[in-house]
């Protein structure tokens, strides 16, 4: 990279340089990899800080996370690379979660005696009758999946689905579940867990527990200090450490191409206009933003499917309360519309350094669009509404409880999952596949409903990739696209 020259001079040499745009898990694990390889890496971040969706703050005392993040898997290759990252300052908090629903809190995973003494007795009659007739008729009618609603109705009966399901999803996306696609259910396995643990705990009612849940991950791992950001912080040390570059604040003004390959990629840094002709560029950014700086521009087809895709935003709305703890919960579900706020988390049960003795830090989410009344909030307004949430639920007594507010939002938080996005998506990653130099990855590079391991197991994919790329003069085989395709647990 030069300023104004062309990279290739300044890095000619054995070394293959790697642009990577999005400072993410993602991008700073791909970084990571090549970085312990020898590549050159330098990562472009549009925020001042890196983490992207994993990212936490530090306001005077208090540390917080962008959300409640636990970092949980079952891949021993992805175990060992948190340990090699984080070493000591790793522990293994055991997960608490819960739900609350009709003025009473249900265990999440539900347990038998819990669910005995919160649910009427018809009530579990009634699921269980409408749960063995789904499994009746899928005998003689197996389920077509065209939406959400279908989805989870099939594989759990009315009761259960109108109950918690289709509750919990229209408030969290703000369309009906008959407009979001059964990929959402299917990806969504932490919920299912939830279904499958009424299912059984009824079956068990019944039968006598003849069927015992699934086993649930109850530890995660969690780093001891600094919030889930100490994950890309520890990558973005180790970076620099081997020479590579992580440029925060910096503007990605254009992408020139031609034909199949990306030429250059045009930055603006701390002043300066930088150019870029790497080797190869891993895209991390939205899949849908990074076809705007291409120049020339994308074809119209293209644009029109870039158009048909769009993202939830999301509010989090962060309270710190004058008490020393409120719940020893990591995190609670809130699908009644009579709260605005989907969960809220203790950011202290994750960690005890997040908040000085005597003092509590909540942070209680809200999914809405880009540009609506809730997404202008500042944090006081914000603060007002959750405040009166956390009352509700019997939390705290009074506003006067809240010592201090802050906000954060993100316009690209989730994916959105509805009946066509699949069509378009295609469309778009089959013209971007065209760019022999180009790969794009992880939740926002490729539109996919990620938790951080798999953005993380994405990034080591693709070094991998282009490691044995470069080695066996082969193109790229994009593996790291079958990375969480399987219908596996990850809640
Ligand atoms: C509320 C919430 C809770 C979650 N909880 C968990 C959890 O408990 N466990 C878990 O494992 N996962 C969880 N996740 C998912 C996890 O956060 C993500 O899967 C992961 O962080 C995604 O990493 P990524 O690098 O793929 O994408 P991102 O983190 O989105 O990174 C993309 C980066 O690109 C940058 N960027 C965007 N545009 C530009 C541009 N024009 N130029 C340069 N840079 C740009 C962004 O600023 C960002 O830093 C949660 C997510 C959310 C929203």
């Amino acid at each position: 990279m030069t300023d104004d020259k062309p990279s290739s001079e300044a890095s000619s040499g054995a070394q293959h340089d790697v642009l990577i745009l999005g400072a993410g898990v993602a991008g700073l694990s791909t970084g990571y990899e090549l970085a312990k390889a020898g590549y050159q890496v330098t990562v472009i971040e549009r925020l001042p800080f890196v983490g992207g969706l994993a990212t936490s703050f530090q306001e005077g005392p208090y540390t917080y996370d962008l959300g409640p993040h636990r970092f949980y898997t079952k891949n021993p290759a992805l175990i060992a690379h948190m340990e090699e990252i984080l070493s000591d300052d790793l522990f293994y908090p055991i997960r608490k979660s819960r739900i609350f629903m009709r003025n009473r809190f249900f265990d999440y995973p539900l347990r038998i005696g819990n669910i005995l003494t919160s649910l009427p007795p018809w009530t579990l009659a009634k699921a269980f009758a409408d749960y063995l007739y789904e499994q009746v008729k899928g005998k003689f009618s197996p389920p077509e999946d065209r939406n959400f609603e279908e989805y989870i109705r099939s594989r759990f009966g009315k009761t259960l689905y109108e109950m918690f399901f289709g509750m919990y999803t229209a408030k969290a996306w703000g369309i009906p579940p008959t407009e979001i696609s059964a990929d959402w259910a299917s990806q969504r396995i932490s919920l299912l867990n939830l279904w499958d643990t009424i299912v059984q705990t009824i079956k068990q009612q019944f039968f006598k527990g003849k069927n015992e849940p699934r086993t649930y991950a109850s530890q995660f791992f969690y780093p001891k200090h600094g919030g889930f950001g100490r994950i890309s912080e520890t990558y973005r040390t180790y970076i620099e450490s081997k020479g590579g570059q992580v440029l925060c604040d910096a503007e990605l003004k254009s992408i020139e191409y031609d034909d199949t390959h990306i030429q250059r990629a045009i930055v603006e840094h701390g002043g300066k206009t930088l150019t870029f002709e790497p080797e190869r560029i891993v895209n991390t950014i939205p899949v849908t933003t990074l076809p705007r700086f291409f120049q020339p521009a994308i074809p119209v087809d293209i644009s029109q499917a870039i158009s048909r895709l769009w993202y939830k935003a999301i509010v989090f709305s962060y309270l710190v309360i004058k008490r020393p703890q409120l719940t020893d919960d990591h995190w609670i579900y809130l699908p009644e519309p009579k709260l605005v706020s989907h969960r809220i988390s203790e950011m202290k049960n994750f960690s005890s350094n997040c908040a000085p003795e005597g003092e509590t830090i909540i942070c209680m989410e809200i999914t809405t669009n880009f540009e609506s009344d809730i997404w202008k909030m500042d944090a006081d307004e914000a603060a007002k509404i959750t405040t009166q949430d956390l009352i509700k639920i019997g939390l705290i007594d009074s506003p006067d409880e809240v010592k201090q507010a802050f906000i954060q939002k993100r316009k690209h938080a989730y994916p959105m999952y509805d009946l066509i996005y699949k069509e378009n998506l295609e469309q778009l990653l089959t013209y971007l596949d065209r760019f022999d130099n180009l790969i794009t990855t992880g939740r926002q590079g490729l539109f996919k409903y990620n938790n951080s391991d798999h953005s993380i197991e994405m990034g080591l994919a693709v070094a991998a990739e282009i490691i044995g790329a470069d080695r066996e003069g082969r193109g790229i085989a994009h593996d790291h696209r079958t990375v969480a395709t399987e219908k596996e647990y990850f809640g």
